[in-house]
């Protein structure tokens, strides 16, 4: 193996903590375990970076060849590099005991261009450290080149038929915002060897960094001082406030002054905290039940957004409603009905159009359909509505319907001690209904819901498949039930 202390990810790790860094090279076990979220993403920017690679076909797939034997990787680049007009792909390049991964490289006519792929749609400071730190290894070994590139993901490229990646990336040369830096990335490199050299881990309290500009795999270990109720979640603070409160020994929600300034709904939570009482606004819980007629739809929408379009008439990142679970109540007393919805995960079918279909034909009958959160069904619909017109007629008759169920608590006209300073439905229901919580299912976030249904598409086993649909239905039907008691609560005050 080769020597290397630092890559371009631990480097950009250390630019954002040195205690990150330290930690992931000396006690990589103290890592948060990695949530599905994370690893689609992860995935999804591999298979964003091999696609990339058409923009130069017919390159060497180097890693291919040297797998993670680096000293035969960068012997196998020294080898290519003498060769004439070629594109290599993860080529390495070793200098000052930093190792460096290159995803594309490029010689036409002795000049030499680096190519680095970024699954974003813009490019972020963090992706310049990234440009610089590669700029300087790959210079500093031997080479030299004559332009980097960032290629990014155009949001604007919208799909017809076969991916067309000239369309899919913007290819945009960061040569001027790297070159200014290298005498930081040169200081920056020493301080981060030191560091690691160093016997012990730097002594570095939480901060800002912790979730900027990327959420650290170590907050599980460095947040532990942290209680369940604290600063950090008294909503709509802001960061910065929340830091200087703990920065100045203020932690609990009990330390906080009595003449900190809060707006109304955070006094509201904090009174609520610490007088351990609800807040129960009956006259506005009355007014925003006055506005909500039956028959009522309890509705709600899973996700997930594809970086590479998978389907016609639609763009990177849209996204793309593959599920719906719908509770209907014809009056107060009547039975309670559900319907819901799952797209098959197959690539040759585009789940929109069934889904569409499908809610259009079980919202037939009149009636206000409640959501929780209305910004998130409103905006798919619109979405729905632009890619598919033929159906925009409709559609606009659900949105004219729809109302959010949310508003009571996003308002404080009902509030708990055990929402937390949150109204998600996620801390609202086990707040109002103590038995019910999303905490036994095997999926019980959204982000969840998205990978479960992603992975689908490359899923064989059919039990794996049925388990995993079973569970997504479980999911979203526990999302708008609990609509229905939140109702039900409100209603009963
Ligand atoms: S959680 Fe915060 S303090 Fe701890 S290592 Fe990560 S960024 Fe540094």
């Amino acid at each position: 193996m080769s020597n290397h202390l630092l890559s371009k990810s631990s480097f950009v790790k250390g630019c954002q903590c040195s205690k990150a860094l330290y930690l992931y090279c000396h006690h990589p076990q103290l890592k948060d375990e990695l949530s599905e979220s994370k690893q689609t993403i992860f995935t999804q920017g591999h298979q964003v970076g091999e696609l990339a690679q058409s923009l130069f076909p017919d390159g060497i797939k180097l890693k291919k060849e040297y797998d993670f034997d680096f000293d035969k990787g960068l012997e196998l680049t020294k080898q290519y590099l003498s060769k004439p007009d070629v594109a290599l792909y993860e080529a390495p390049f070793l200098h000052n005991e930093i190792l460096s991964i290159l995803d594309i490289l490029v010689s036409k006519n002795g000049r030499w261009y680096a190519y680095e792929v970024k699954s974003s749609t813009g490019i972020k400071d963090e992706v310049i450290w990234d440009a610089a730190l590669q700029y300087y290894v790959i210079k500093n070994s031997g080479l030299n080149i004559d332009d980097f590139f960032i290629v990014y993901i155009n949001n604007q490229y919208v799909r017809h038929g076969e991916i067309d990646v000239k369309q899919l990336f913007t290819i945009e040369s960061v040569r001027d915002r790297i070159l200014p830096l290298q005498e930081f990335v040169s200081e920056k490199v020493e301080e981060l060897k030191a560091v690691l050299k160093s016997p012990s881990v730097p002594d570095i309290d939480i901060g800002l960094y912790c979730e900027k500009p990327y959420i650290c795999d170590f907050m599980g270990h460095c947040w532990k001082h942290i209680p369940d109720y604290s600063v950090f979640n008294i909503g709509n603070l802001g960061k910065e406030k929340q830091y200087d409160l703990y920065y100045n020994g203020i932690v609990r929600i009990e330390d906080i002054p009595d003449d900190y300034k809060l707006n109304d709904k955070q006094r509201t939570e904090v009174s609520s905290a610490l007088t351990n009482t609800p807040v129960i606004k009956k006259q506005e819980i009355r007014d925003f039940l006055s506005g909500i007629n039956y028959p009522v739809y309890f509705l709600d929408f899973e996700t997930f957004f594809p970086a590479v379009p998978m389907f016609d008439n639609s763009r990177p990142y849209r996204q793309i409603s593959f599920q719906y679970s719908l509770h209907y109540l014809d009056s107060k007393d009547s039975d309670l009905q559900h319907f819901e919805y799952l797209a098959e995960a197959d690539y040759k079918i585009d789940p929109r159009i069934g889904f569409i279909e499908a809610l259009l034909a079980q919202t037939e009958k009149p009636g206000d359909i409640l959501v929780y959160n209305i910004s998130f069904e409103r905006t798919r619909l619109i979405e729905l509505a632009q890619d598919f017109p033929q159906y925009s007629g409709a559609i606009a008759d659900i949105i004219s319907r729809i109302k959010d169920l949310m508003i009571p608590f996003q308002n404080r006209y009902y509030y708990t001690p055990a929402m937390r300073g949150s109204h998600s439905i996620k801390a609202v229901l086990p707040a109002l209904m103590p038995g019910m919580s999303y905490g036994d299912l095997e999926i019980n976030q959204g982000g969840q819901a998205s990978s479960a249904f992603v992975n689908l598409y490359e899923e064989t086993n059919t039990e794996i498949i049925a388990k995993t649909r079973a569970n997504l239905l479980d999911y979203c039907k526990l999302d708008t039930l609990a609509m229905v008691k939140i109702l039900k609560v409100l209603e009963g005050v």
